[in-house]
């Protein structure tokens, strides 16, 4: 009888492969993010629907987006359902494992970057843009918040953080420009503000932006 045998993968090659041709359209990274933070807000409110000490209030529950060009770091923050220690290991460790994939409708392939959400490597999608991407979240049931960090394929780091609040901030150290390429783009209110528009118009909670920093 023949053996069966898993394939495996290099994470390294895999993420690097990703980030260099599954994505064409860079701005979708902000979509992606977006989406998760929106997510994370969702799953907040169906716990709430069946949980009577949590009181889901709508006008508490957003998603905001801080660019800040001294410091080239593009902030996104959600006052979702946050991640324990665990999550951010599986979660953001794992590629290509999505969680929510389960959960979404097959939706139509009108063209090719719509596949991405379903591959579970829409967080990754922030490497395009980020040298380094942190993560810093504390999930509803846990006391302790976490900080997830990582530079892309060298894999990452988790230590304990400091976070009052419910819910997940993930920080973009936006790339310096290439000859090529304008990372700077991605710290512009105007440019920004265009690209939700473009991919983010349906979510239904909502999107600030925090330009006071500039
Ligand atoms: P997918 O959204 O298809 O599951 P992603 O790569 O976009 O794949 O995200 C991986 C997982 O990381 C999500 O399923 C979710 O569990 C977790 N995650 C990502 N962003 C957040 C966030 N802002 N809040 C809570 N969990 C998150
Ligand atoms: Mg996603």
């Amino acid at each position: 009888m023949a053996t069966k045998m898993e394939f495996k993968a290099e994470s390294k090659r895999l993420l690097e492969m990703m980030i260099n041709s599954i994505y064409t359209h860079r701005e979708i990274f902000l979509r992606e993010l977006i989406s998760n933070a929106s997510d994370a807000i969702d799953k907040m409110y169906y716990k709430a629907l069946t949980d009577e000490s949590l009181n889901f209030d709508q006008d508490s529950y957003y998603i905001k987006v801080t660019p800040d060009k001294e410091n080239r770091t593009l902030k996104i923050t959600d006052t979702g359902i946050g991640m324990t220690k665990e999550e951010l290991e599986n979660n953001l460790g794992i590629i290509a494992k999505s969680g929510s994939l389960a959960f979404k409708k097959e939706t139509e392939l009108k063209d090719g970057h719509d596949i991405i959400g379903q591959f579970g490597v829409g967080f990754y999608s922030a490497f395009m843009v980020a040298e380094t991407v942190t993560v810093i979240s504390k999930a509803l049931e846990s006391d302790t918040a976490y900080k997830w960090e990582s530079e892309g394929t060298e894999g990452y780091t988790i230590e304990p953080w400091e976070k009052a609040e419910t819910g997940t901030e993930i920080i973009l150290k936006i790339k310096e420009n290439t000859e090529d390429e304008q990372f700077d783009d991605y710290l512009e209110e105007y440019r920004l503000k265009n690209i939700i528009k473009k991919y983010s118009d349906f979510i239904r909670y909502p999107i600030k932006m925090d330009v006071s920093g500039q």
